[in-house]
């Protein structure tokens, strides 16, 4: 474990142990996972180094639970879902949740539904009680380590990661709305730290 990489000195004492056999388990403060590479490369760290030595790259952001005390579902109005389509890819969104959620198959954005907490007495009326993580999990393949070496841009690495599959963030978050776990307002609250 290295607690985090935030200089050359600790990037190297990582990279050093994970180029003699260890798994090192380690923390870097970026927007996003795809960031952590130029990071690491901005620090001083060889290209080739970072390339060989990273698997793989988990990014978090918190986001506040729904109460399950309070939870009510409800559906989208014209003027949610109008801001919902202005911020996200709608039809990529009914894609991801039929993908990933069995009971929104042959479902419309239309008639999509949503969850929020009304507020009651055990989350203080906020609607919100406790906190979740939202993840994306870029894998480090063979195209990411010759994207490494070229010091391809981070936005790159990302949308090569997503042609490979990874959910970002954000689509991880609005599934997670979608089965209730989290708001959509909570997602694009994130969305726009
Ligand atoms: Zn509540």
């Amino acid at each position: 474990m290295v607690g985090e990489i935030r200089d050359q000195e600790t990037a190297e004492i990582a990279i050093n142990a994970a180029m003699t056999g260890h798994l090192v388990l380690s923390t870097l403060h970026t927007n996003d996972a795809a960031t952590s590479l130029p990071r690491l490369l901005d620090m001083g760290v060889p290209p080739f180094l970072v390339a060989y030595t990273a698997n793989i790259i988990v990014g978090q952001r918190l986001v506040r639970k729904i109460c399950q005390f309070c939870k009510k579902e409800f559906k989208l109005d014209k003027v949610a879902i109008d801001n919902l389509a202005k911020a996200f890819d709608t039809n990529h969104l009914i894609t991801l949740f039929k993908e990933y959620i069995p009971s929104e198959k042959g479902k419309s954005f239309d008639t999509v539904s949503f969850f929020q907490g009304e507020g009651c007495r055990r989350c203080g009326d906020t609607g919100y009680k406790g906190r979740q993580g939202i993840y994306e999990v870029l894998e480090i393949t063979s195209d990411i380590v010759t994207m490494v070496n070229k010091r391809t841009e981070a936005d790159e690495i990302a949308a090569q990661a997503r042609k490979n599959g990874m959910i970002t963030m954000i689509e991880d978050g609005l599934i997670k709305a979608k089965m209730g776990v989290t708001t959509i307002n909570e997602i694009l609250r994130v969305t726009k730290e």
